[in-house]
């Protein structure tokens, strides 16, 4: 295949690509199969020859579509969304034709100055105040990460960069019991440690206890841990829990620690005014991380960490041998010194894309009709006979459960989804499981997330 080919089969992707949009509505969201079914179909060994490029797109027909679950799906309510605007992915066809590295100013002038100004743009969109700076991360996974291998050297004055972390103090970092796994993770390959992540109480709002937090905290000081930094929940993924940001962040300032807000999933609500309420006081944070590439409408990936002041995260992670040295270097931004990887991807483009094609009010609308379509859903399940709301819309995302316990709560699940025509998936809440719904695909309507009810009706008359 040359690039004469290319050109010819780009015409044909992007015409399977319409249809397969278009048809989305009438496949199942989830995928019909029995695990191994997709394996089974690949030949084991690799070609010795070259193949035609007729035969290997008839297999991936053949073999692809029909084993996928359809994450642009307009039925799609499972876990969180993964919405690519049309706009998003025509920015990724031409990021993947210019194939760049963005890893300094030099090796891509475009995608750097680009991803610094998007920051601003949506820094600005989000309403935080002027004086953000950030970076474009694959995941929130590993801006978590980052911010953690950021508060762990703040709190050694970097002295765990060059010698490790044996001989240490015990570091802690404190977070609420809603938090994400990510952060667990996060603490786990930083050398931190599982058991020094510590899981502070929420209360009846599912927000973390600021007493408890300062209780914790004094009380490691007293048996000679060092705390090193907080991460707020902002917009949990289990049931959308918030923490307060403002009491939060006043304590971890006072007692001089790092903090991190993760609002993976919520943060793409903000540029909604009237929701921002819901992370009052985040403006003080040091670290905040978002996911366009879920509720904003950016093909994945696209993280976006906002830092107030990159120099403890750059000093973390920045290091510069000296075939990365570059005339300019003192004055231009080279975002590898800012995240994990040196090779980086050009996700600018697709915000620039995206953010221009529907303006923040195209964006806004979206994501306002999706909360009150989520309310309009949870108050007519509410009222069905044997079934139990157990956590109210946190923005768009609410549980439910049947009052018979677990076990017909997690058949009914079962059931509701080898229907196919919607997809929902499940989540422990205080011992108890629980169906959760969010409504965040792209292209839903308000029917969409009515069949919800309309699935629902016949698999509790069934
Ligand atoms: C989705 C999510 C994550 C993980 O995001 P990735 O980008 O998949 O790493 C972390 N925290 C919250 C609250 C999330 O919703």
């Amino acid at each position: 295949m040359n690039h004469d080919d290319l050109k010819d089969w780009s015409k044909r992707a992007a015409d399977w690509a319409h249809d397969y949009h278009m048809t989305l509505r009438d496949r199942p969201v989830r995928a019909p199969l029995v695990p191994g079914a997709v394996a089974a179909q690949l030949p084991p060994h690799p070609p010795e020859a070259a193949e035609p490029m007729e035969a290997i797109w008839a297999d991936f027909e053949r073999i692809v579509p029909g084993a996928m679950t359809h994450w642009q799906h307009p039925r799609f309510f499972a876990y969180f969304p993964a919405n690519a605007a049309p706009a998003s992915m025509l920015a990724e066809q031409v990021v993947n034709a210019i194939a760049a590295q963005a890893m300094l100013w030099q090796t891509s002038p475009a995608a750097t100055e680009m991803e610094e100004v998007m920051v601003r743009w949506l820094a600005e969109a989000l309403g935080l105040p002027g004086g953000f700076r950030g970076t474009i991360h694959d995941s929130a996974s590993t801006a978590t990460l980052a911010a953690v291998l950021t508060m762990r050297e703040r709190a050694l004055d970097w002295a765990g960069l060059r010698g490790g972390l044996a001989g240490q103090p015990r570091l802690r970092i404190y977070a609420s019991d809603q938090t994400h796994s990510s952060i667990d993770k996060a603490v786990r390959v930083a050398g931190i440690g599982q058991e020094n992540l510590v899981k502070i109480p929420t209360d009846s709002r599912h927000a973390m206890k600021p007493g408890a937090l300062l209780g914790a905290i004094r009380a490691d000081r007293a048996a000679g841990f060092l705390p090193a930094g907080v991460v707020i929940c902002a917009g949990g993924t289990s049931i959308g829990a918030f923490d307060c940001p403002g009491d939060v962040l006043a304590i971890a300032k006072a007692e001089g620690l790092y903090t991190h807000v993760d609002a993976a999933w919520a943060g793409s609500a903000m540029i909604c005014p009237e929701f921002r309420a819901l992370w009052q006081g985040v403006e003080g944070a040091d670290s905040i991380v978002f996911n366009p590439h879920k509720w904003l409408g950016a093909q994945f990936d696209c993280s976006v960490q906002f830092l107030a002041d990159p120099v403890p995260q750059v000093r973390t992670l920045g290091l510069r041998p000296s075939y990365l040295e570059t005339l300019e270097a003192d004055e231009v931004t080279n975002f590898n010194e800012w995240t994990l990887p040196l090779g980086r991807r050009f996700r600018a483009l697709k915000l620039w894309f995206l953010l221009r094609a529907h303006g923040l009010e195209g964006l806004r609308a979206r994501i306002r009709n999706h909360v009150a379509w989520a309310r309009d859903l949870a108050a007519e399940i509410a009222r069905r006979p044997g079934v139990e709301i157990v956590t109210e819309p946190s923005l768009s995302l609410f549980t439910f459960a049947l009052r018979d316990g677990d076990r017909a709560t997690a058949a009914l699940l079962e059931r509701i989804n080898a229907d196919g025509r919607v997809y929902l998936t499940q989540t422990m809440h205080r011992g108890r499981f629980v169906i959760r719904v969010q409504v965040g695909q792209f292209d839903c309507t308000r029917d969409d997330v009515m069949c919800v009810l309309e699935v629902l009706d016949q698999m509790l008359a069934a």
